[in-house]
């Protein structure tokens, strides 16, 4: 097995021509081997011991008109989120500052919208204009955009768009109807010929097939130019949607998915997303050991739980991991993140911010 294992990585390259049924192979490989190949994988191209850092802030919450049974941003769904409207861009540069000071390298804008209307642009170019001149990288996801917006924001110095697929296109319908496959898969073309970089990825957990995951990670893997950072997230039940008791994933599936898209896409940022307060640090670790590189610091991840920032510290520390932005330098990154938690829990601008 293991000379199989280690053929088969040697001849890893960029591919865009991935079956299903090689995918599912991956999936039934022994866990350590499929451990082995990803982190084998994950060497080739990255520092192993490096994670990049991304700070992701609501910037309009809540009365979203879509449908998407997860979350809890939808008008559809009876959640007790707290509605507002789209944030002061004095306030979103504020918020940016601090992420920067805990160590962020990008700062992530997010919006629950079908997608921006005309009225919206000049605000959310300013809010990328103010992030970028901070020195920042800059990420939105503000839901389908038409090629000139696309091209708006880009040349406003938007570095990446976040646009998932979310799941399947064969369990898509049972978990949202409001947008079609096709619609996203056309933001996203929209989204790479203007020059922008893609973040695109999707749930797990969502009650869908094995295969399903599979046929997820093909899609995305068969885009034209794999996404450049592939948030994987698991579903973060939220009483009020419709999948508040949909039966949990298990945990090694999870990481399985976590791995496949390190073999498949070995050049991405794989950022273990949603749902890391749920996991355990060994559980974490395991993601990271898959391939994971990138991970949200803030409390809140849009409107979920994600782990307070110093434990993340804590963890990194445990494990050896610089951030992206940091090299040997841990302590001063350390003192800098810990003066901005402290900041943190007396600012109303961030939210707990996994979605
Ligand atoms: S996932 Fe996005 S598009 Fe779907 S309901 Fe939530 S905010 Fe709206």
């Amino acid at each position: 097995m293991s000379n199989t294992v280690l053929t088969s990585v040697s001849a890893s390259t960029i591919r865009h021509d991935w079956t299903l049924d090689e995918v599912q192979a991956l999936f039934s490989m022994p866990f350590n081997d499929l451990m082995f190949q990803a982190q084998t994988v994950h060497r080739q191209h990255f520092n192993a011991n490096q994670v990049q850092v991304s700070t992701l802030l609501s910037i309009k919450t809540g009365a979203c008109p879509e449908d998407c049974k997860y979350c809890s941003q939808s008008a559809r769904n009876k959640t007790d989120l707290e509605k507002e409207r789209l944030l002061e861009t004095e306030k979103v540069l504020q918020a940016a500052k601090r992420a920067k000071d805990m160590g962020s390298t990008r700062f992530c804008m997010g919006a629950a919208w079908r997608n921006p209307k005309e009225r919206d642009m000049p605000y959310v170019i300013d809010m990328v204009k103010g992030v970028k001149a901070l020195g920042l990288e800059t990420c939105m996801t503000l839901g389908m955009l038409s090629k000139e917006q696309a091209d708006q924001l880009q040349d406003a110095g938007l570095d990446y768009y976040n646009h998932n697929l979310d799941t399947s296109p064969e369990h898509y319908n049972q978990i949202i109807t409001t947008r079609t496959y096709q619609d996203r898969l056309d933001t996203l073309d929209n989204v790479r010929s203007s020059g922008m970089k893609v973040c695109s990825g999707g749930i797990v957990g969502l009650g869908e097939k094995a295969v399903d995951r599979a046929s997820l990670l093909v899609q995305l893997a068969n885009l034209p130019k794999h996404p450049d950072s592939v948030p994987i997230n698991m579903l973060v039940k939220v009483e009020g949607t419709p999948l508040s008791d949909v039966e949990d994933l298990e945990s090694f599936e999870f990481i399985r998915c976590i791995a496949i898209a390190r073999i498949m896409m070995p050049k991405s940022h794989v950022r273990l997303s949603a749902g890391r307060s749920t996991m355990n640090e060994q559980m974490q670790s395991l993601c990271f050991l898959a391939g994971a590189n990138s991970i949200f610091y803030g409390c809140k991840l849009l409107t979920t739980e994600n782990p307070e920032t110093n434990q993340d510290i804590e963890l990194f520390k445990k494990l050896g991991i610089n951030t992206e932005t940091v090299d040997d330098d841990g302590h001063e990154l350390e003192h800098k993140i810990k003066t901005a938690v402290v900041d943190q829990q007396h600012s109303d601008l961030f939210y707990n911010a996994a979605n």
